[in-house]
């Protein structure tokens, strides 16, 4: 029976295969009494568990070296779990109160903590109850004697590359697994936009469909089943003439991408000789390769507060220094534009902190970025002079995020002088030419322009931001997502505005958000003025195969006229026909 099954689309493409049920270890563990005697033993039982899980990650961990980022740093949030007191002592306390079995203390802690971790506001921190859930699985596993990762069994005569991985979840470990064995597509019971699942499978870039709910209950193994990673959409044992449908629409995006990929070492310039730089967005020094990988000519934006996020606590200089290091000689000699801590709002180091005994109610406008930077002068020297010193190895820039006020600026390169000044001291090598750009994403600092093109060397804009202080709305609530709208005459009005003040004084900006790694709004950027395009690598080519077939001369009137309209239907229909 054929059947169609909805989630979220966490990964575009289309996969087409046979069902792979992935089977893990079950959480249901019996309760045991053991006698007084045992209670050593059980917990040296315990500890054994815990110290081979490690293990295993730490080897894991080796082997990820070339893998995504994000690959290692889910890895390094398990064995941060597996050190934390709260899930690896109490249960050793409830072992020893309760003469309980070890898999039944562990348990009883996890849900303990999966309860608390359900209590945040913030999605990202209340999907980190699965991370807890797969460790704790693991143990258990090995516990049961059956370490490692579910088999995954394959059936006669079918290759990997025919199957399609139906979990409930998934931990790093699996994804690991994909990488070694090259799956077609996965699709999960659970899982949001911000799950791990669901970075991960942007960054293999397979087909993939999370939050399903109950596909592992209704699917069956050896069903064939087609997943729409676009759409969001799984269809399993889909009628003769749906599957060649999707057979036809996968060889086109196949045609498609390995055409794209032709244009890797291609020059990135107009019809009319305008050359457009192409630049990639990063978060973690492992994203290095896969931005050269797509032709990236520099990176645009280094958000360093990835670095950290997950460890809770802020690095040394010594630490920061590595890994901006690291990044600049793997760009081997291409520009890397570091921007310096935006923490605050939604990426917080402490969360659940409260400012004295007030909570915090509007994060977004709070002290977030170059706010809570100056507010916290140690902080920030530490990182200014991390980033100064890891510049004696390559071209770097400096962003400051969320800037609005010049004494904001002025704070912030009177603190860099200072840390040039203490390096000074210290004979220490650096760039003493290092350019500072600020991020353009408060509507106040687009409107008010010519006091940051009098102060700095660069902008770059950054319109996740300015699009949700321009309209105000959170761009992390799903209720007022429908609001979010990149071409609301506003935005583009500060857009435009930033863009033609910064040409006039020969000022270089870019566009370093979601915008600029839109493959529909490449041609009216360029017919705007935009030069420099800053992106996940994954866009890259695309991108450049619109830059390529791009004539500027041509754009420029055309965009000009349509910035006149104020009407957003009226815009979206001359945005349909500029790239018709
Ligand atoms: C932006 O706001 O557009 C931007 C690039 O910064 P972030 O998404 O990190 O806030
Ligand atoms: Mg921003």
């Amino acid at each position: 029976m054929s059947f169609t099954l909805h989630g979220l689309g966490v990964s575009g493409g289309i996969a087409v295969g046979r069902a792979l049920l992935m089977s893990h270890a079950t959480l249901e563990v019996s309760h045991l009494t053991i006698a007084p005697r045992m209670v050593d033993k059980e917990i040296a039982r315990l500890d054994a568990a815990v110290r081979a899980v490690k293990t295993e990650l730490e080897a894991m961990k080796e082997s990820t070296e070339h893998a995504p980022a994000e690959l290692g740093a889910f890895i390094d949030i398990h064995t941060m779990f597996l050190d934390d007191p709260e899930l690896v002592e109490k249960p050793r306390e409830l072992i020893r109160e309760r003469r309980c079995n070890a898999e039944w203390a562990l348990v009883q802690q996890m849900e303990h903590l999966v309860a608390q971790f359900e209590q945040f506001d913030d999605p990202y921190l209340r999907e980190r109850k699965y991370d807890v859930v797969q460790v704790v699985e693991r143990v258990i596993k090995e516990l049961l004697g059956h370490p490692g990762r579910a088999v995954l069994k394959t059936a006669k005569g079918v290759t990997e590359e025919m199957l399609i991985v139906v979990a409930h979840d998934l931990a790093p470990a699996d994804v690991i697994t994909f990488k070694e064995h090259r799956f077609a597509s996965f699709i999960t019971d659970v899982g949001g936009s911000t799950s791990h699942t669901a970075i991960l499978a942007r960054s293999l870039a397979i087909p993939s469909v999370v939050g399903l709910e109950n596909a592992r209950a209704l699917i069956r193994d050896g069903e064939q089943l087609i997943v729409d990673g676009t759409r969001g959409v799984v269809i399993v044992n889909p009628d003769a003439r749906v599957l060649e449908e999707y057979h036809l629409r996968k060889n086109q995006l196949e045609i498609e991408r390995t055409k794209l990929k032709r244009l890797k070492t291609a020059k990135s310039q107009t019809i009319d000789g305008v050359e457009v730089q192409l630049l990639a967005n990063i978060e973690l020094p492992g994203d290095v390769p896969g931005a050269l990988e797509a032709g990236a000519e520099g990176v645009g934006l280094f958000r360093t507060e990835f670095l950290f996020l997950d460890r809770g606590d802020m690095p040394d200089e010594r630490e920061q220094y590595e890994a901006y290091k690291k990044v600049v000689k793997g760009m081997a000699g291409r520009p890397v534009t570091i921007r310096t801590f935006d923490l605050g709002n939604d990426k917080d180091l402490h969360p659940d902190d409260m400012i004295g005994d007030r909570v915090k109610t509007n994060p977004a406008l709070g002290r977030r970025a170059i706010r809570l930077s100056l507010a916290e002068p140690q902080m920030f020297q530490t990182q200014l002079r991390a980033i100064l010193r890891a510049s004696k190895y390559g071209p770097i820039k400096l962003l400051i995020p969320m800037l609005a006020h010049a004494h904001e600026i002025d704070q912030t390169l009177a603190a860099l002088e200072q840390a040039k000044s203490s390096l000074r001291g210290e004979k220490a090598a650096f760039d003493e030419n290092i350019q500072v750009g600020g991020m353009i994403e408060i509507p106040a600092a687009a409107l008010a322009i010519g006091l940051f093109l009098r102060r700095l060397d660069f902008l770059s804009i950054g319109t996740n931001d300015l699009i949700q202080y321009t309209l105000a709305i959170d761009r992390s609530d799903e209720q007022v997502a429908n609001l979010y709208d990149p071409l609301h005459p506003a935005v583009m009005m500060l857009i435009a505005h930033t863009l033609a003040s910064a040409e006039k004084v020969g000022i270089p900006v870019s566009v370093c958000g979601e915008m600029a790694g839109d493959p529909a709004l490449t041609r009216m950027l360029l017919g705007m003025g935009l030069r420099i395009f800053s992106m996940h690598p994954s866009q890259v080519l695309e991108v450049k195969s619109r830059v390529l077939k791009a004539n500027v001369e041509e754009l420029a009137p055309t965009v000009r006229r349509m910035l006149r309209l104020d009407e957003p239907g009226k815009l979206r229909e001359a945005l349909e026909k500029l790239n018709a």
